[in-house]
């Protein structure tokens, strides 16, 4: 499944995506109607700069420069970030096969979900614990009434002996809290509400996944200096009245994540900080029970090689390896080449829905493994 079709999926299902969709590239009806001419027509409007559209580019590379296929990642991966994709139990085999084909261990299935929509995911997946686990949401129903608190605790407690290991993915995309269809408008992490409940997570050992804000363009004008206009329109966030921005978000992050030293979060596609490192890696430096997950956020961080692979090295025991992107193989095989190789310049824009082109880190063997496997195994061996 490339990005696209994972989206429309995705859209389809329901489920919130980490990362922005590429509808904005889809056929559209008009373009559907005019059937063969259609070619020919295209063919003439690219003749012309004056008339190519941005949503039509698509770039090749033309250097001759080492192309490097990574079919397996150099060591065993842990994928901190992935959702129940997988529908059927066919589904599911197909996905093991991919992951043993590509070398992932272990996949932390976010299901945002909790009662019966969790206990159903949960039997679906159970024929191959040592391959996945599943973690649950928070049940935020009744958080704008008093005693909001014991209920969401009890259900918690619930998945957990239902077979939750973690719980994620919660989204605060700066309008309050999100788990999967819960939602608590205008509840932010750090509201004193939340307290007991990430406090009992610590209790539980379960670590949690959070995502909050989105990346940077999509609170920006939506005009021709809009560095990432393609996806950044699709998730635009710059018409939201009344929102927490980006920074308000991280400090809301940083504050929850400091008021909780005994439970583990784990920010989601870097705080959505990759176009602000440096910031990310104080965070992590001042609070040492927050990972960083680096998923969905490959084609953001792919044009800074030098900055984002000097960013791995200082803080590589606390960034964990996540996709966020479907079960291809060849989704995979894209992290990899991103992480380990050298290569320059080559473009994925199907994948990513970016106009621009990509770099590989050459991450060290060390910072690898770290970020493959290691600090995630260290993170979930921790638990209780
Ligand atoms: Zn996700």
């Amino acid at each position: 499944m490339n990005r696209r079709s994972f989206l429309q999926w995705a859209n389809l299902a329901g489920l919130v995506a980490g990362l922005p969709s590429a509808r904005a590239f889809a056929v559209t009806p008009h373009e559907a109607e005019v059937g063969q001419s259609a070619d020919a027509s295209t063919a003439k409007k690219a003749a012309s700069p004056e008339t190519l559209l941005l949503k039509d580019y698509r770039p090749q590379s033309i250097y001759k420069i080492p192309i490097t296929e990574v079919a397996k990642a150099k060591f065993p991966v842990i994928d901190m970030h992935s959702h129940p994709y997988a529908k059927t139990a066919a589904e599911i085999d197909e996905w093991v096969r991919n992951m043993d084909e590509v070398g992932i261990e272990k996949t932390m299935i976010l299901t945002m979900s909790t009662g019966t929509a969790f206990d159903d995911i949960q039997r679906k997946y159970s024929k191959h614990p040592e391959r996945f686990e599943m973690w649950c949401g928070f049940d935020l129903a009744g958080f704008d009434m008093p005693g909001f608190g014991p209920a969401a605790v009890k259900e918690l407690e619930r998945c957990k002996q239902a077979g939750a290991r973690g719980v994620g993915e919660i989204h605060d995309k700066g309008k309050g809290l999100v788990s999967g269809k819960a939602k608590a408008p205008g509840m932010h992490p750090d509201d004193p509400r939340m307290n007991a409940v990430w406090d009992k997570c610590g209790e539980l050992g379960m670590p949690i996944s959070l995502h909050v804000a989105d990346p940077i363009w999509m609170y920006q004008k939506m005009d021709r200096h809009n560095d990432g206009l393609m996806n950044a329109y699709e998730w635009r966030l710059d018409n939201q009245p009344n929102i927490v921005g980006l920074s308000g978000m991280v400090d809301i992050l940083e504050r929850t994540v400091a008021r909780h030293p005994n439970t583990t979060f784990i920010a989601c596609h870097f705080a959505n900080l990759d176009y602000d490192l440096a910031r990310l890696g104080e965070v992590l430096e001042r609070n040492p029970n927050l990972y960083a997950d680096i998923s969905a956020r490959y084609a953001e961080t792919a044009p800074i090689p030098r900055f984002a692979s000097a960013f791995y090295e200082k803080h590589a025991n606390r960034l964990v390896y996540g996709t966020d992107m479907g079960f291809d193989k060849s989704m995979y095989r894209v992290t990899f080449r991103i992480l380990e190789s050298l290569d320059e310049h080559f473009y994925e824009i199907d994948q990513f829905s970016y106009h621009w082109s990509l770099n590989g880190f050459g991450l060290s063997d060390a910072i690898l493994k770290q970020v493959y496997h290691d600090n995630a195994a260290k993170l979930l061996a921790a638990r209780a």
